[in-house]
């Protein structure tokens, strides 16, 4: 016995004409989403990918055609884009306009969309994202400020993530002649892992950057094309691959990670003051969590020792009981409200 298969993309009673192979991504978008409204169901972006790819067409440049339209791409700034998406996605193409080339996209629909959809992951702290220290000599906790550094935080760290790759991809692209850009739209596990390897057996550098749809952008300066994804590479000028990066891979939000290859290597910035001679680093956390372990280790010390550690301590008795006492804390309060946020 055979299970029917039902195709999304064919109604009973109504002549449904598809795009055909080699369509352009906005013929394909306005497919699918007049797909979108005869149904009612918002197609998924893997849906979305597997029919573009099987179309030849760019699955990221439909992608962001569907949410322009739908964001009814009013506003200038989206027709720029949407512009600047169409250009892109007729490789190989002569120069295309460089203005704003160098400063990271927003996607305001983008934005609005991961908010409404809770696509922010639980474990990320955006800012303001505090740092805990304890003084040594007082016992006294405090805290400093610091960048969450994480690519769902619209305010800030995500541009300046994304600005200081386009940063170095000025640099680094402009070094050669051709620039080489592959999309992975359905990347797994061993998608990078190939990347590297063929790497390795050709030589030259690479950049790839994940985004959270699972598409994975690859930029490099060797063709490195395969029997698996990516199986094709297209060959660009650096001015177009830093185009594609910044408009496409880079798009704001979307990137989760990226990697450059040990030649193209930039050093991150070491980041927090870390643990040293006068303060004790207790890591990352709430004011209001940092509060309710240092009551309880308040309690603690008090019921232990009878006495106030902050005024009664020596620091080496502040090192070697009060400190690991305030850790401890911090750990429970942290595993407790862990367990207790996930209903
Ligand atoms: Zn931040």
């Amino acid at each position: 016995m055979s299970i029917p298969i039902s195709n999304p993309w064919d109604r009973p009673g109504e002549e449904v004409v598809e795009p055909s192979h080699g369509a352009s991504p906005d013929v394909i978008a306005e497919f699918l989403l007049d797909d979108e409204a005869n149904t009612g169901e918002r197609l998924t972006p893997m849906h979305v990918a597997r029919f573009a790819k099987n179309r030849g067409a760019d699955p990221a440049a439909v992608v962001h055609a569907m949410r322009h339209a739908r964001a009814g791409a009013r506003d200038q700034g989206a027709h720029v884009e949407r512009d600047a998406v169409r250009a892109i996605t007729r490789f190989p193409s002569p120069i295309i306009g460089t203005a704003g080339l160098g400063a990271p996209v927003h996607d305001k629909a983008g934005w609005a969309q991961v908010r409404a959809e809770g696509l922010v992951p639980k474990s990320a702290r955006l800012c303001p994202h505090l740092l805990w220290f304890m003084d040594r000599m007082s016992g006294v906790v405090f805290p400093i400020k610091k960048p969450c550094e994480s690519w769902w935080c619209e305010e800030t760290c995500s541009g300046e993530k994304a600005q200081v790759i386009l940063d170095h991809a000025a640099r680094s692209f402009s070094e050669f002649a051709t620039i080489y850009y592959a999309m992975v739209a359905d990347s797994d596990a061993n998608t990078v892992a190939r990347i590297r390897q063929r790497r390795h057996q050709r030589g030259g550098e690479t950049l790839w950057v994940r985004r959270f749809d699972g598409t994975v952008h690859v930029f490099s300066t060797k063709d490195l094309p395969g029997r698996t994804p990516p199986e094709r590479f297209s060959a660009l000028l650096p001015v177009e691959a830093r185009a594609v990066l910044q408009r496409q891979a880079l798009l704001l939000p979307g990137p989760v990670a990226r990697r450059w290859s040990r030649g193209w290597n930039i050093t991150d910035p070491a980041s927090g003051p870390g643990s040293g001679s006068t303060s004790a680093a207790l890591g990352g956390g709430a004011r209001d969590v940092i509060d309710e372990a240092w009551e309880l280790a308040l309690a603690e010390v008090e019921e232990r020792y009878g006495v106030d550690p902050t005024t009664d301590f020596t620091p080496d008795q502040i090192e070697t009981i009060w400190l690991p006492i305030v850790r401890a804390a911090i750990a429970r309060v942290k595993a407790q409200r862990w367990a207790t946020s996930g209903d």
